[in-house]
């Protein structure tokens, strides 16, 4: 079976696995994709946040949320009260998986296979932030580490019992809000994604209060 767990460095720091996830041969996307993109933000953040890969920016750029979905999550990030020093950004996949159209690159969602193999990644960033809180962003993160049953529509905006942080949620993925048919839509569902952020934000609080 596939896995990035042969591929993970001796000792895992964050730096360490960010230079040694440009050698991974876990799965087949390191084939196509420019670089890995591993996560970003403070060994000792507060907040985890999970995507589901990187996109056409980030694997161009070789970071996280960088393009136009990565631009929301800041704002979102910030009106939710809380801080960027606080949350480390990575994905579920670190490579990006697409199909060609003419010359465009087109996002294609991981496969579970895909998603298995790459997991070991997360599990060590995790373990190296050991952070308070855990937010899936979208389908995939959430069904990837809640169970394939997990509906972010339905269950969203909620704590849910996990041994992966003292405190687990899901929420939608920021690209989902651009791809909103209407603004008005896209506004309902900005204020909906930071209303989801700024439950953490309140709990984490209370914890430290
Ligand atoms: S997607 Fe993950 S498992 Fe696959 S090659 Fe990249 S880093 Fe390794």
């Amino acid at each position: 079976m596939s896995s990035a767990a042969g591929f993970l460095p001796e000792r895992t720091t964050l730096r360490a696995m960010r230079q040694a996830v440009q050698g991974c041969r876990g799965c087949d996307l390191y084939r196509d994709a420019t670089q890995a993109v591993f996560g970003e933000g403070p060994d000792d953040a507060r907040v985890v946040l999970v995507g589901e890969q990187p996109g056409d920016n980030e694997d161009v750029v070789g970071r996280p949320f960088v393009g136009p979905a990565g631009g929301l999550l800041d704002r979102a990030i910030e009106e939710a009260g809380l801080s960027r020093d606080d949350v480390y950004i990575t994905n579920v996949v670190k490579h990006f998986r697409f199909v060609l159209r003419g010359k465009r690159r087109i996002h294609k969602k991981p496969d579970m296979e895909q998603i298995r193999a790459c997991t070991p990644w997360l599990e060590a960033e995790l373990a190296r932030v050991g952070p308070e809180a855990l937010v899936l962003l979208g389908a995939t993160a959430s069904q990837a580490f809640l169970g394939r049953s997990f509906r972010v529509t339905q269950q969203r905006g909620a704590f849910v019992e996990s041994p992966l942080a003292p405190l687990v949620t899901a929420t939608i993925h920021p690209s989902s809000i651009l791809r909103a048919d209407t603004d008005e839509d896209r506004r309902v569902a900005f204020e909906g994604f930071v209303r989801d952020l700024a439950m953490v934000e309140r709990a984490l609080k209370s914890r430290a209060s």
